[in-house]
Order: structure tokens, then sequence, then C-alpha cells
């Protein structure tokens, strides 16, 4: 026997193990269907992060650790097999699809792709240790901490603008901190933040350095002339675009200009048997619920097309 006819044909590979991933591993395996899921870091996405989940229905409020382990052991507990291996690349070869990893090659009928997107960073020295402490890339997230405290939001886009709107009805001050004197974001949004009379823009300016004792205390804003500024702050929201983890699968399935998988509510990419589900999406709601969502929908969607393979 070759060593090719002895590799093991999985059912469904999902790339990824954060709420999209594994719902869709939870979906797959009650359709009876041999799971594999594959990890690159540790399982649950970026929702770990979040230091309490308050908008997911029936959990009133949930720390984004237990969260994630508690669908990690759902998922594990259903039958799907969860191997941390980073996905590299996929090949499709019709009615097979092979994913690589950095050790090995795997086998499917169906592959999900539910990578999920990074957010974009600034790039300062502790940005990444003041996460939850201060600095957050999710203010329908983390907003609610931060009730009559002065906040401070950075970015131009639609995200920055939504953001700073939904933090100024719950912050005492909101400042909105872009890098240019024009938004990338819609015109009417922005002439809805000009009217709230607690928010404050600081325009041609960057963050140039975060200060901080145990948590964000201040900020460091820089303008385009090179004038310094400090203004205190007890929250940081970074909304400066995100990255969707889609690089290893160029080529293969249509992707938009931002790297965004193409698909629609029906997570299917437009190549059989490769379907899309969570952030990686092209969407309008990056939510955990909407996460989810597309776990059902993507799982369903690949074992009815196995179920037409037959
Ligand atoms: P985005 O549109 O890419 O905007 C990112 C913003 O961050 C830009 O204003 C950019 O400045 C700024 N930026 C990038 N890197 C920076 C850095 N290193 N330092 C400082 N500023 C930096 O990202 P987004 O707002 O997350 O939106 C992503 C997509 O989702 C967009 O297509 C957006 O329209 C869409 N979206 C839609 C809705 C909605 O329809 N309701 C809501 C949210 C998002 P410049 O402008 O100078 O480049």
């Amino acid at each position: 026997m070759t060593a090719a006819a002895e590799k093991h044909m999985y059912d469904i590979i999902i790339v990824g193990a954060g709420p999209a991933g594994l719902t869709a591993a939870i979906y797959a395996r009650r359709a009876s269907k041999q799971v594999l899921v594959l990890e690159a870091a540790s399982y649950g996405g970026q929702i770990i992060n979040t230091p309490s989940i308050e908008n997911y229905p029936a959990a009133m409020r949930i720390s984004g650790v237990d969260f994630a382990t508690g669908i990690y052991n759902q998922a594990k507990e259903l039958g799907a097999e969860i191997r941390f291996e980073k996905v590299v690349g996929l090949r499709d070869n019709g009615e097979e699809k092979i994913v690589v990893t950095r050790k090995n090659e795997y086998t499917a009928r169906a592959v999900i792709l539910a990578t999920g997107s990074e957010n974009r960073k600034l790039g300062l020295e502790n940005e990444a240790a003041l996460v939850g402490r201060g600095v957050s890339y999710c203010a329908t997230c983390d907003g609610a901490f931060f009730r009559n405290k002065t906040v401070a939001v950075v970015g131009g886009g639609n995200t920055a603008l939504e953001d700073a709107l939904y933090l100024a009805d719950l912050a005492e001050t909101v400042y909105l901190i872009h890098r240019r004197d024009a938004f990338r974001g819609e015109d009417a949004t922005a002439e809805r933040l000009k009217a709230r009379e607690n928010v404050r823009f600081v325009y041609n300016s960057t963050v140039t350095k975060l200060n901080a004792g145990k948590r964000l205390e201040s900020i460091e804003v820089t303008d385009k002339d090179g004038a310094v500024s400090t203004l205190a702050v007890s929250g940081l929201f970074i909304a400066v675009g995100r990255i969707p983890e889609n690089q290893s699968f160029a080529g293969v399935i249509p992707l938009d200009e931002a790297g965004y998988a193409v698909a629609g509510e029906d997570c299917r990419t437009g190549v059989p048997g490769v379907f899309v589900a969570g952030d990686n999406r092209t969407k309008a709601v990056r939510q955990l619920v909407t996460a989810a969502a597309d776990g059902a929908v993507a799982a369903t969607a690949a074992v009815q097309y196995i179920s037409e393979l037959a």
C-alpha cells in the first residue's frame, strides 16, 4: 500500500479553534462526521482577551477564557479531534482537499476556514501588556468597563467612528484621535459624532506612548508638527483596521481587497467544498454571536456538500 493510500481522509477539517471553528466542530460531530480542528495558537481565538462577555444570549456575564474553554470542551466531548498545528496552505484537488500545516498534510472532503482576523496594532512598546488593563480593540466588548471615565479612540474608519459613538453614551469624555484631518469612515457617522458634546477631536495626531502603572493612566499624542501632549485616559480603544488571517488560502478562494474571504451568509466561498466561518469572512457584524452562527451555517453546508458527493 502506498503512503498516499494509507492517508486518512477526514470528512471535515476546520482551520481555527475560535468560536466559529469550534461551533462548526460541534455541528459537524452532531451530524456524525469525522472532524479535525487545526489551531495555530491557543483555542478560543480573540475572545480569550475579553475579561467579561455580557452580550452573548443566556450568558449574563462570562469571561472570555471560560466561554472558550466551555466550547472547546463541548467540541472535544462530542469527539472532535483537535491538533495544535499552524496551517500554512490549502490545496484543492476537487473532491479531496489537502490542508498543509508546518508539520503535516491532512486530507478531507470539505474544509471550513475559521481563522478569524487579528487587530492591527499601533506597535507601541507596552501595547500588548496593557490589553485588559486599559487597552482594548473592541468597544462593544469592553466599553461598559469605562462608564463615566475618560477614554480615547484611535483611528478614522467606520469602526473608530462607531466605537466613539458607542463610548460617548457610556464614558464621561471620549477623545477621537486620527492621523489625518479627514475621516475614512462615513460622513453621516462623523456628523453624528460631531453633535456629541462629550467627544473631542484630535486630528493630525498619533498616539506615540502609553503611560501606565498597573493600568493605563495616560497617553502621549504627537501631532504632525511634532508637538507632544499628554491626555489622561483610563481606556484606549485602538480601531486602526483588522488583518484577516487568510494569507495561506490566497489563490485558492476569492479574497476581497482587504483580504477577507468573499462569501455571503451561507458561508460558501464559491469553491466547492471550501467554506468560511467567522471574522475572516466578508460580513457586516463581527461579534461572538455571529461567529458562532457562521460555524453552524458552514458545518451544515459542509455536511450537505459531503452528502451530495456520495
Ligand atoms: P479601516 O477602514 O481600514 O480604517 C482604519 C483607520 O485606521 C483609518 O482611518 C487609518 O487611517 C487608521 N490607521 C491605520 N493604521 C494606523 C496606524 N498605524 N496609526 C494610526 N491610524 C491608523 O478599518 P475599520 O474602521 O476597522 O473598517 C474596516 C472595514 O469595515 C471598512 O471597510 C469599513 O467601512 C467597514 N466597516 C463598516 C461598518 C458599517 O458599515 N457600519 C462598521 C465598521 C466597519 P487613514 O484613514 O489615514 O488610512
